[in-house]
């Protein structure tokens, strides 16, 4: 729902304040799917506001389930008809994690992502990022579940599009949007400096992931564009300067590329580039999800890789995948064209 919109509307049909209030409400928290739903309200204002303003910024084209059936991926067509695509993830225990997209496309053009590939058409906005999580936060209520946690690690990097990201956290930790914890957010980012700094002087609690994937520049130059204006060590620098602000742990993301990353020598550097500060540090390690650009390391080498870290005492855990065969995993996101078509088709019926 386009929420800035909506107040224009409300002020203009001289409504009172108390509206707008029961209109989030009825959006972000009891998730009605539209304005034919808002029963509390008069069946004329009811009317009058949705000839106004569509309810969702956002439609659902399609739906695909991983053959586990714990991972859902959406694509979903924004007003002007851009695509972006959103993941839902559901843990072993409960836990029920969406990985939402920030851009259309991304300009970081990192070597092993689909996303980076797709290039970059616009940001996103606060209530196109937010109604990702609305979503599915809809449908799992059909089953009496809910949201436990929210990856901005869709498509796109969010510290490009900072303003809008932060106001949809604002949005999703706001007690009158989903009231949703800021420590059950995170902000992933591929090493925008700039973006970590000002993270660290947000009043919010969410959690920070780096995309690191090499403690070593040439490395890391290879198949990260950002690493040759922000380098490894600005990019420390950066990370530790968020660290004394915030005391809060830091993921590092390192997925493993066969014969580029996944070397002792680079288990080494990782250890040394972090080992100032292994209590606030953690690294995940992360399989390479078939993009068609690099080989996988293989299973025994990765669990070689992991153990070399654990020998140099490196909090590391290995991250589990969801969803690779219907490419929602790490780095899959893209619109394909068999799904711009569909959009197009979509577009036509209606
Ligand atoms: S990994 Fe993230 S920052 Fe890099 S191209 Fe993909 S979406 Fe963009």
């Amino acid at each position: 729902m386009n929420l800035s919109r909506l107040a224009g509307i409300l002020k203009e049909r001289s409504q009172p304040q108390y509206r707008l209030a029961q209109i989030k409400r009825a959006f972000y928290m009891e998730y009605l799917s539209g304005w034919e739903a808002l029963t509390t309200f008069p069946k004329a204002l009811r009317e009058t506001l949705a000839s106004e303003l569509p309810w969702n910024v956002l439609t659902p084209i399609t739906t695909q389930k991983s053959s586990s059936g714990d991972t859902v991926k959406t694509l979903f067509a924004c007003t002007d008809g851009k695509k972006i695509e959103a993941v839902l993830m559901r843990h072993e225990g409960g836990r029920n994690t969406v990985c939402i997209s920030s851009q259309v496309g991304c300009p970081m053009g990192c070597g092993f992502c689909a996303t980076g590939a797709m290039g970059f058409t616009r940001n996103l906005t606060r209530d196109e990022m937010v109604e990702q999580v609305v979503y599915f936060a809809r449908e799992l209520k059909i089953e009496h579940a809910h949201i436990t946690n929210v990856v901005f690690m869709g498509m796109g990097e969010p510290m490009h599009n900072y303003e809008a990201v932060l106001a949809a956290v604002r949005l999703m930790n706001d007690p009158e949007g989903l009231n949703f914890g800021a420590r059950h957010i995170s902000i992933s980012t591929c090493g925008i400096v700039p973006g970590i700094l000002k993270l660290s002087n947000e009043p919010f609690q969410v959690n920070l992931a780096i995309s690191l994937h090499s403690a070593i520049d040439a490395t890391r130059s290879k198949i990260m564009p950002v690493n040759a204006v922000y380098s490894v060590a600005k990019l420390m620098k950066a990370v530790d300067v968020y660290v004394k602000k915030t005391n809060r742990k830091v993921f590092f993301e390192y997925l493993l590329l066969d014969g580029i990353n996944d070397t002792r020598a680079e288990a080494e550097a990782l250890a040394r580039l972090l080992e100032h500060n292994f209590r606030l540090f953690h690294v995940n390690l992360i399989k390479y999800h078939d993009t068609h650009v690099y080989t996988a390391t293989e299973t025994r080498k990765r669990i070689q890789f992991m153990s070399w870290l654990q020998e140099m005492n490196v909090p590391v855990t290995h991250r589990r995948t969801f969803g690779e065969d219907i490419s929602a995993a790490c780095g899959q996101l893209a619109v394909t064209k068999a799904e711009e078509d569909k959009i197009i088709a979509h577009k036509r019926k209606r």
